[in-house]
């Protein structure tokens, strides 16, 4: 197990962030820990990365425990905080050569080269931290984490506050690093993780309330799923309401319906034979996808 997490409490004073969490990543997974503000996804990154302990329960990363073992496990984990931290008056190079020395890296010089390329700071290598625009820092926020080449990388709500170009050129650039990772990356947005984890954890007031596949986790709230239809032809809510089995209709634009059943069965079939007998042509007939952000809302507003 690349993470392994076991039993942990964390207490600020007489709060609890954390009752009781177990979970565990295998190496290369990439996966999505979500869960709304002030649910405790900071608190255990920190606990991850070394730069908090735990009040009860263990916690590993490659097998190496985060108290015993903390210079070893900061050796391989690469850490993006929320916020992301950066000396502003350092340019791009000087911060990158100075965490290389950090790390005690050989060969600072062509790693930092390297790294630069990797992540596309090129253009802006030359620049004060400070001058570049967010998306930019959060390059240089993900070239901190990746210098050492750690083996395992924790990203902080690594999107938040980009414009959605940005946030399209980080995600890829998450995607891209992250095929020879184990990552766990926090979000509050469910896009975010539907995106670019293939499993989510999600935490709300300090427990976890889901440990999932996200295709499965989709499918696994018992939502009343609706097929959407649109049709060449004018048809109206009443003569909708006479297919066989379809308890519901919403208008979704021109000629285009959300058919719900009344019972949760498959209706598709049923649409298909009414508008045949009606002369109505189907143009396309699609299930609608459950979205995440369902499944978290309900999840986490229990
Ligand atoms: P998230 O990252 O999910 O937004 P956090 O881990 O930051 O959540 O916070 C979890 C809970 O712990 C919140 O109630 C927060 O107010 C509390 N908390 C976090 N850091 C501290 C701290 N240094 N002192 C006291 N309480 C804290």
């Amino acid at each position: 197990m690349s993470i392994e997490v076991n039993k942990v409490v964390k207490k600020y004073g007489s709060q609890a962030a954390l009752n009781n969490v177990s979970f565990s990543v295998k190496e290369g997974e990439i996966v999505g820990f979500l869960g709304p503000n002030g649910a405790g996804k900071s608190t255990m990154m920190k606990i991850i990365t070394c730069y908090l302990e735990q009040t009860e329960g263990n916690v590993s990363v490659c097998g190496f425990n985060v108290q015993e073992d903390a210079l070893k496990v900061k050796s391989l984990v690469g850490y993006l905080p929320e916020s992301n931290p950066l000396y502003y008056d350092m340019y791009v190079k000087e911060y990158l050569m100075f965490i290389a020395g950090v790390h005690k890296l050989k060969n600072k010089k062509e790693r930092v080269i390297e790294i630069i390329h990797d992540v596309g700071l090129n253009l802006e290598e030359h620049k004060r931290i400070g001058e570049l625009s967010k998306g930019y820092k959060q390059r240089v926020g993900l070239a901190q984490a990746l210098i050492h080449n750690p083996k395992v990388l924790i990203l902080d709500e690594p999107t938040s506050g980009l414009d959605p170009n940005q946030l399209v050129e980080i995600r890829n650039l998450i995607k891209r690093v992250g095929k020879e990772k184990t990552v766990l990356m926090s979000s509050h947005i469910m896009q975010e993780i539907e995106a670019i984890c293939s499993r989510v954890i999600i935490i709300n007031r300090g427990d976890i309330v889901a440990d999932e596949q996200v295709d499965v986790i989709k499918h696994s709230l018992d939502a009343n799923k609706g097929i959407l239809v649109e049709f060449r032809e004018d048809v109206t809510e009443e003569q909708l309401l006479e297919i066989e089995k379809v308890g519901k209709v919403n208008s979704r634009g021109t000629n285009k319906w959300l058919l719900l059943s009344d019972d949760k069965s498959d209706i598709r079939e049923n649409i298909f034979k009414h508008s045949v007998s009606q002369k109505w042509n189907i143009i396309s007939l699609t299930e609608e996808e459950t979205k995440l952000e369902e499944v978290f809302k309900s999840l986490t507003s229990k």
